[in-house]
């Protein structure tokens, strides 16, 4: 029988055990796995509680239907009857700019716009701004130059300043919690390089995906709403795929210190009771990269030295549930986005209540604030009290909310938001090579590589785990 180590129980390393314990029981594979997660709970930064008829969410609330891995891993799992979209009819976000509320048009909340109306209508743009962003069409593409270019440079050469300060900068603060001046175009939105190229403008690019959507949907495809999560909250998929995994394959609450290499015949993993597991091949699946780092440096110090220079955020959300009598905003729409101009601590307010359904009991609202980001990251480690102190000073603000809250729940996450800078895929690709030619049967996988959304999460642990399979069957 051959052994599959995997370090990390967020839905990195649960998805890798789960696609492997998988195929071995199906194919009748030789192969066992076994996942060693540092903490005595699985899911890692998926955390979901109920408290007093409320659904909080302290981790990721949704994922997003543009990909399709989640919702297949949902069915693999045989629960994708718990999965419920967000309420599309209440579908506006706004952003806080200016010290001001602006609804944003419908066309303008994926980070290009998708409709030429989202620009003509969007309130928040000058007739100038409208213009600069609309000469998008006109704009030659970058080509294929080696050079990396930012986020905030590839945005504003294609659109302009205005609708980047005012629109795009708030969507990527909640998104990625970045400075958008330093990140990498090519690893944090690989897809606007795609439609520039293929279509010679981001906005014709949009355009053309959203008919094919349209037509795929007027051929009888079910359009599925854009945001989707599950009826009892995120954890409903990392507690299935741990009951799939089985506690006999499962140790919790130990560890992992050091990897070592048993001479090209496997590794072994030391933990941090001094015990040992050796295994034919080895999925570190944990994060940040730097614990991966310290995992890795006994036996490849240049490895460590790579996996360092991925920098992390650590950010909080704070979720506030009130008497819907004594609330004062009608809460129509999914949330706020928080520019960086009005220089405040909560950079993004989901509505939960009426995003989606069962998050709060009858007669009452949940919202949601997210806090912490590359710029401002010290709000995290204040006290609770000075955190709520300034969540409903700037919710007055924002949304003129002034009732209390009869619940609140505040979820620190450090250093939980990599920052994908530039140079990021010359790392990975560096990470990649390392270990393809020294060390066959070793596998990095989390939000640190490609992609930070459950999506490309679970993709990309998905990847792994085939490529683990096939190595241990060569
Ligand atoms: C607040 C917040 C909200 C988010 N919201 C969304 C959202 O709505 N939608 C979306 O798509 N994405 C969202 N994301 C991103 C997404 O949730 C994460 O990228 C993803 O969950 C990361 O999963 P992971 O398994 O790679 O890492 P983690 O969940 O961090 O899991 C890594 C695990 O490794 C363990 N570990 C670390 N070191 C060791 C060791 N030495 N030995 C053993 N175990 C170890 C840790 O304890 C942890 O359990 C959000 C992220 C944050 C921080």
């Amino acid at each position: 029988m051959k052994r599959v180590v995997i370090v990390g129980g967020g839905i990195s390393g649960l998805t890798a055990a789960y696609k492997i314990k998988k195929k071995s029981s199906e194919a009748n594979l030789p192969i066992e796995v076994l996942l060693i997660e540092e903490k005595e709970r699985l899911g890692g930064i998926f955390l979901t509680e109920k408290a007093n008829g409320f659904l909080i969410e302290g981790g990721p609330d949704s994922f997003e239907s543009e990909k399709p891995h989640t919702l297949a891993l949902a069915e693999e799992l045989g629960i994708a009857h718990q999965v419920i979209g967000c309420d599309e009819e209440a579908h506006l976000t706004f952003i806080f700019w200016n010290n001001k509320l602006w609804q944003l048009p419908r066309g303008l909340l994926a980070l290009a716009p998708a409709r030429i109306s989202s620009i003509l209508f969007c309130p928040l743009l000058s007739w100038s701004g409208k213009i600069r962003a609309l000469l998008d069409f006109m704009i030659p593409p970058l080509g294929d130059k080696d050079e990396e270019i930012s986020l905030a440079e590839f945005y504003k050469r294609r659109f302009g300043k205005e609708i980047f300060d005012r629109v795009a900068e708030p969507l990527l603060g909640s998104i990625y919690a970045c400075i958008p001046e330093i990140i990498s175009i090519r690893s944090c939105w690989p897809r606007a390089l795609i439609l520039e190229k293929e279509y010679g403008s981001l906005l014709r690019g949009m355009l053309a995906r959203g008919r094919m959507a349209r037509e795929g949907t007027k051929a009888g495809e079910k359009k599925l709403p854009i945001f989707m999560t599950f009826r009892e909250g995120m954890c409903e998929l990392t507690k299935a795929l741990a009951d799939y995994i089985g506690s006999e394959n499962l140790i919790t609450g130990r560890k992992a210190v050091s990897l070592r290499e048993n001479s090209g015949k496997g590794f072994t993993l030391l933990l941090d009771d001094a015990g040992a597991i050796t295994a034919d091949a080895c999925i570190l699946a944990t994060a940040p990269s730097h614990a991966t780092a310290e995992i890795v440096r006994d036996i490849d110090p240049g490895l460590t030295d790579i996996l360092l220079k991925i920098p992390y955020v650590s950010s909080a959300t704070i979720s506030l549930g009130y008497k819907r009598e004594k609330f004062s905003h009608p809460l129509q729409g999914f949330g706020v986005l928080v520019s960086r101009q009005e220089k405040l601590q909560v950079k993004a307010i989901s509505w939960c209540s009426t995003k989606f359904a069962y998050r709060s009991p009858e007669g009452y609202v949940l919202i949601r604030c997210f806090m912490g980001t590359a710029e401002d990251e010290g709000i995290v480690y204040q006290s609770d009290e000075e955190v709520l102190k300034v969540v409903k000073e700037e919710l007055k603000k924002i949304m003129g909310i002034n009732s209390e809250p009869i619940l609140t729940k505040i979820y620190r996450w450090e250093n939980s938001m990599p920052q994908y800078l530039l140079g990021h895929e010359k790392r990975v690709r560096f990470i990649e090579q390392r270990l393809t030619h020294k060390y066959q049967g070793l596998y990095l996988v989390g939000n640190a590589y490609y992609g930070i959304g459950i999506n490309d999460c679970i993709h990309n642990a998905t990847q792994a785990a085939e490529r683990a399979i096939e190595f241990l069957l060569k």
